[in-house]
């Protein structure tokens, strides 16, 4: 950017040189850093503010291809550059970084208030268009034949994003809730988030082409691409006047739907749990805790939450699109899993922690975990995706099995959290099935009595008999928990 000051100040015509260099200063630098953790990522984002992009400001993904941006002199394992820019009074704090240029930016919003930004405006987009000359980005160049006011028309890019959803046979097109998107010009960008309808709507920009891009991440969580990286829909270029509307597809972006998919079952739980009764699944409360990464991997696998992985900025959790057998899961499941998974992290919050559950599922099998999380993964599910629409979701452990299976097929994902809840006996319709005497507990009730880390399948049963009078729970309420485990 240095080097188009110089030639826009030896072109006499421009309007650099007509209102003198001294009025030009840098406001920002563009830097890049290099976090050597979660906790230094963190900070930038969360205590500074910045936005940070994992590839550099001119580097464009594949448009409309998904995907990731890794530096490839960078381990795959580690955080990769961080690029972003910063005014030029920011504090560099001691996190490694580069300043890449000095930059001039104008901030659109200030031009009524200020004659003399009026005139720095035009620089900056003259400069801008140096810049672009120089980098070997002549495409990008606003096109000269029209008049300067008409060229720099303000407009305020906006669109709709929404998502194919494959449950039932012939697919439903839904609105995409809480995306974050970036439109981007060079090295400003603005962002919006989609509201209930899909729709976004950014701050003005006058150029005549911008690029817009979803980053798949919210203040509590991100989701990787695999483990490490962050996941991106775009960046893919939109024309002044033009609306970015978009409908995210497994046939055309199999990466960007399950990303997507990932999103909804997020979005539910982490802004939609009060209306189930039950807590946020994960805090960022105190500073310096990372946001909740969430890996989304298009090919097999079995889903997990492994609180281990905090000790690298690895993802904790794991949500693939296919099963390890080669099953290709559709929406209602992909975001069932990303609920049941979200539920674990919940428990771990609540004081579960890793090495009980490699205790609980060596002595048997983990009964209390995995039976939470189904409860709930359940609950959840019958809202969202109500049967009368989208036909019954064939759990494997539905409440509709055996006693016998239960007892010895389930490996621990048993009903007992649908069955403390709803009024349905299932043994009246085949005496083979559970005898469930036992209704009337809700989902906050059943969470609230879960224990933490010394406790156990009894302890639960303790705690929600101590906690709630219930007229099921003496007998009826002990035959579920016997019977079951
Ligand atoms: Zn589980």
């Amino acid at each position: 950017m240095r080097k188009a000051y110089q030639n826009l100040s030896l072109n006499k015509s421009s309007n650099f040189s007509k209102s003198g260099e001294s009025k030009i200063q840098t406001t920002h630098y563009y830097v890049r850093f290099l976090p050597k953790d979660d906790i230094e990522k963190e900070v930038l984002q969360d205590q500074d503010e910045l936005m940070l992009f994992d590839m550099p400001l001119d580097y464009e993904l594949e448009e409309g291809v998904g995907g990731v941006y890794h530096d490839p002199t960078l381990p795959i394992n580690q955080i990769t550059w961080q690029y972003t820019s910063v005014p030029v009074d920011y504090k560099f704090r001691d996190i490694q970084y580069e300043k890449l240029a000095n930059l001039f930016l104008q901030d659109d919003e200030d031009e009524k208030s200020n004659t003399k930004n009026k005139m720095n405006t035009n620089f900056w987009y003259e400069l801008e268009d140096e810049a672009l000359l120089i980098t070997g980005n002549k495409d990008e160049i606003e096109e000269e034949n029209t008049g300067t006011a008409n060229k720099r028309r303000k407009w305020y890019p906006s669109g709709k994003i929404r998502y194919e959803d494959n449950t039932t046979s012939t697919s439903k097109i839904i609105p995409l809730q809480g995306a974050k998107i970036i439109v981007k010009r060079w090295f400003r960008w603005r962002s919006d988030i989609t509201d209930a309808n899909g729709y976004f709507k950014v701050g003005k920009f006058r150029n005549k082409k911008v690029k817009c891009a979803i980053k798949w991440e919210r203040k509590d969580w991100d989701i990787r691409s695999g483990s490490y990286g962050q996941a991106w829909y775009g960046f893919e270029s939109l024309k002044r006047g033009r609306s970015w509307n978009k409908t995210i597809k497994k046939s055309i972006e199999p990466r960007n739907w399950l990303y997507a998919s990932v999103h909804r079952g997020a979005m539910e739980y982490f802004y939609n749990h009060k209306s189930y009764g039950i807590r946020k699944p994960y805090n960022k409360r105190i500073l310096l805790k990372r946001r909740l990464h969430i890996g989304a991997k298009d090919k097999r696998g079995r889903a997990h939450y492994f609180d281990f992985n905090r000790i690298w900025w690895a993802s904790p959790i794991a949500i693939y699109s296919k099963g390890n057998n080669g099953t290709v899961y559709d929406s209602r499941e992909l975001f069932a899993t990303t609920v049941h998974e979200l539920a674990h992290v919940s428990h771990w919050e609540i004081g579960y922690n890793t090495g009980k559950y490699i205790i609980d599922r060596l002595a048997d099998d983990p009964f209390l975990p995995e039976s939470w999380a189904t409860g709930v993964e359940y609950v959840i599910i019958e809202r969202v995706y109500p049967k009368q629409v989208y036909g019954i979701y064939d759990f494997d452990y539905q409440q509709q099995r055996t006693l016998r299976y239960i007892q010895t097929s389930s490996q621990g994902y048993t009903p007992i959290v649908i069955d403390m809840i709803d009024s349905f006996n299932q043994s009246t319709v085949n005496s083979a099935r559970p005898n469930d005497r036992v209704s009337g507990y809700t989902l906050g009730q059943l969470e609230d009595a879960l224990p933490g880390a010394l406790g156990s399948w009894w302890r639960w049963r303790t705690k929600i008999k101590e906690k709630y009078n219930n007229p099921t729970e003496n007998k009826e309420l002990d035959y579920l928990f016997k019977e079951y485990r």
